[in-house]
């Protein structure tokens, strides 16, 4: 395994700068005549907010390769950077170079391949190079600890532990299933990681079995898993099988394909079929998906049919776990990769598809710092890989089904759910003239109370979490305004706090008025906590799960919610967008949308998009059984164009419509956008260094690129900090992206810089 990379010096070094991309001919050819063979310069990325690689000489003996670790004195303190480049000159004057003081890594962490990838990503999206290098480790190495390679560590049945199996008595079932599980490892042992994943909501269980010194630690040798599970899936229907023939043909050279298919439509097999397929071809699978709470469920089917070779990446791994696994699909010794945001920089060996499941999913797009979008450098990644990408999504984006309408993607569509229940009935309900309770019209609670009695399932859906949005004083009309942002701190019953969403601030609930002390203070408006409270009570008779940030924030409890759900009968779900995502849960038959006017008059041109999706992909969770569905949303425009067209005629026909729009208006996704944030102590610094770029881009010939700004953000104050915005748009990507280029050398040395802070967010998603 440690010489999976060939042991490749001295070599002619100058050829390799010559493809490069900055290269440099005169120089190349003067070091190529008169230069020593062995290489003398290392140039390192670390984590700085530089957009720039440094030299170091490496000292005489020392072995420094591409995509290893190094130690690097840096200012005062050493750091742990990555080679990217050895050169035999330096750029700078030989005499001042300092030393790399050692080596981390025997053999190289990132293949040539990957940092090609990475320095792509940096370029594309301007953010510092080694920031986003260093930011594909582990942050085990990324701290520069020392890498412990597969294998894993694994847990094995004792003799106890036999004994127990063989006279179960009246253990806890689930410990019993453990113990079996762990049993069926044999004297290998099972892999802690797999266990895990396959019994999510039982820590409490796991922790008793090993308490009991029923199981044992022991480390399982680096072994490839076995990639193909024996079960097998439904046969395909026809448009299933069409869309992975299509697929399938493009094995082995780059091709996009949007698998535009409704919720429940089977988009799921089809990624499975290809998965398989491509396994059996001796590739690697990269499957990108939005959420962790998705990624149990998820994961659990793909072991099923693909086998242990399947390993899940997200942020709930403890980081030696992250590393373990990092590895392994690295070193090709597990195949698929199942993983969030992040993972589309973990290297793989021989990848031959990738996947991102609900590509149309915001989170996707990192929103800090290295602000890249995942799925847009799925695409990149495939491209560099030479292999066929499946963007899927029941309510693809505007950037896709533009390319898919245009026939720049394939465009494979399943317009019907797989298992045969149709799509659920949506009507508006129009609450103008309603009294609400709690945010619920009469006609809605009916409902809910029909569905319940026939021992079905039902959800409501409100996209705000904690008790009330805003607290008030009914005697002088003070509000519970946050000191440091233009909101409001919302007011959360759990832990009797006022709580601002975007700074974080918080104090505890005033008594009485903190502005005229009088004690008549009242919530205004409905937070999930609120409904659940009120339905409680409503409907005593029937389990309530609330999912939403606040009630799943204890590790294993969205977990346990969502097996609760699957496994219990009539039952009311209340929760924000977070039970919109992906799950599939055959009891629900009524959706409730408690509030679907926010998305309608927003100043952002997105917001329609983004709820036109909410509404689809919420409205998809009803009637996936043997029931059929229906979707009630509740509104106060009824007669709202776009309400009308997503309910007459699904999310497809409305996206359509809206495309042109856009196109009409030459919006993304037929102009391409950069958001300049700027944020000081007051607002007048922000906007004048905006002012300067403006006038510094006009100044040079950018032709064809329009600047909009300065203006003050949608929320001025945020975090205490005054926040200003320049966008720039162009008709064409590499229009903007000359301008772009400058603004990081630019930027630094205006005089107006100081005391500044700027952000640079390429293909931003949301413009606050
Ligand atoms: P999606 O990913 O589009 O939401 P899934 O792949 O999860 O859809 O499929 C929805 C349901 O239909 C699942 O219960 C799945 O097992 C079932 N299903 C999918 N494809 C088929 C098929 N070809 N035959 C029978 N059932 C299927
Ligand atoms: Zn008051
Ligand atoms: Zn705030």
């Amino acid at each position: 395994m440690q010489t999976r990379f060939p042991q490749s010096y001295p070599q002619p070094l100058w050829k390799d700068r010559l493809r490069s991309d900055r290269v440099n001919v005169r120089r190349a050819w003067r070091r190529c005549c008169y230069s020593r063979r062995m290489p003398r310069v290392a140039r390192v990325a670390v984590a700085k907010p530089l957009h720039r690689l440094f030299d170091y000489a490496i000292p005489p003996g020392m072995a420094v390769q591409p995509g290893a670790r190094v130690r690097v004195p840096f200012g005062r303190t050493p750091l742990t950077g990555v080679v990217v480049e050895l050169d035999d000159s330096a750029d700078c004057d030989p005499g001042r170079l300092k030393s790399i003081e050692s080596v981390a890594d025997a053999s190289p962490l990132l293949e040539p391949a990957d940092l090609a990838f990475q320095r792509w990503a940096a370029t594309y999206y301007h953010h510092p190079v080694g920031e986003v290098i260093l930011a594909a480790l582990p942050l085990v190495l990324r701290k520069g600890e020392p890498v412990r390679l597969p294998g894993a560590e694994g847990w094995r049945l004792t003799e106890a532990g036999r004994q127990q199996l063989e006279a179960p008595g009246r253990r806890a079932p689930r410990q019993v299933e453990i113990l079996q599980a762990v049993a069926a490892g044999g004297e290998g042992g099972i892999d802690r990681q797999i266990l895990r994943d396959r019994f999510p909501a039982s820590a409490a269980a796991l922790r008793a079995v090993r308490q009991a010194a029923w199981v044992e630690s022991v480390e399982i040798p680096a072994v490839a898993e076995r990639a193909l599970a024996d079960v097998s899936g439904p046969p395909l229907t026809p448009a299933q099988q069409e869309a992975v023939d299509a697929i399938e043909a493009a094995t082995g050279r780059f091709h996009v394909a949007l698998l535009d298919g409704v919720t429940g439509s089977g988009k799921t097999e089809v990624y499975l079929q290809l998965a398989s397929t491509a396994l059996r071809r001796g590739h690697s699978v990269l499957l990108l998906v939005p959420e962790i709470s998705l990624t149990p469920q998820l994961a659990a089917r793909f072991r099923q049919r693909l086998g242990d070779t399947v390993r899940v990446l997200h942020s709930s791994l403890a980081e030696r776990e992250r590393e373990a696994t990092w590895h392994r699909v690295r070193l090709g010794l597990s195949r698929v990769l199942l993983g969030t945001r992040s993972s589309v920089f973990t290297p793989m060996t021989d990848l031959g598809l990738v996947i991102v499941d609900e590509e149309h999913d915001g989170s996707f797009k990192q929103t800090e710092g290295f602000r890249y979008s995942a799925r847009d450098l799925a695409i990149v990644r495939a491209q560099r890989a030479g292999c066929p990408v499946v963007l899927g999504s029941a309510t693809p984006s505007f950037e896709s089904l533009r390319h898919a309408l245009s026939g720049r993607y394939a465009h494979l569509r399943l317009d019907q759910r797989a298992a045969g229940a149709s799509r659920p009935r949506i009507e508006l309900l129009d609450i103008r003239d309603q009294p609400l309770q709690s945010g619920m019209a009469q006609p809605l609670l009916d409902r809910v109370a029909q569905v319940l009695a026939a021992g079905q399932q039902a959800i409501l859906f409100l996209n705000r979490r904690g008790f009330a949005p805003v607290l008030t004083c009914f005697g002088c009309g003070w509000i519970s305004d946050c000191p440091h942002c233009d909101a409001r701190q919302t007011l959360h019953r759990h832990n009797d706090t006022l709580w601002c969403h975007h700074c974080g601030s918080q104090r505890r609930v005033p008594r009485t008025c903190p502005s005229c002390g009088a004690a008549d203070l009242h919530p205004l408006g409905q937070g999930t906590e609120q409904l659940e409270a009120f339905l409680a009570e409503r409907f005593s008779d029937y389990p309530l799960i609330r999912v939403d940030r606040d009630a799943t924030a204890r590790k294993g409890s969205l977990e346990r919610k969502l097996q609760q759900i699957r496994q219990t009968g009539a039952a009311l779900l209340v929760g924000t967008q977070m039970l919109a995502k992906g799950h599939d849960w055959p009891g629900v038959t009524l959706v409730g949308v408690l509030d679907a006017d926010g998305g309608l008059y927003s100043a952002d041109f997105r917001a329609t998009e983004r709820m036109a999706q909410l509404l689809e992909q919420v409205a998809g969770r009803a009637g996936r059984g043997d029931h059929p569905g229906q979707v009630v949303i509740q509104t106060r425009f009824p007669d709202h164009p776009l309400l009308r067209e997503l309910v007459r005629r699904g999310y497809r026909a409305f996206a359509c419509e809206a495309l042109e729009e856009r196109e009409a208006a030459g919006l993304p996704p037929y102009s391409f956008q950069a958001l300049l944030r700027a944020e000081a102590r007051d607002m007048a610094r922000a906007q004048a260094l905006l002012d300067d770029v403006v006038a510094a881009v006009r100044q040079s010939p950018a032709a064809e690129v329009e600047l909009w700004g300065p203006v003050p953000a949608p929320m001025v104050r945020r975090a205490g900090r005054f926040r200003a915005h320049l966008l720039l748009q162009a008709r064409r990507r590499d229009r903007l992206h000359a301008v772009l280029d400058g603004l990081p050398q630019l930027l630094p040395s205006l005089a107006t810089a100081k005391g500044v802070r700027w952000s640079l967010d390429v293909d931003p998603v949301d413009l606050y």
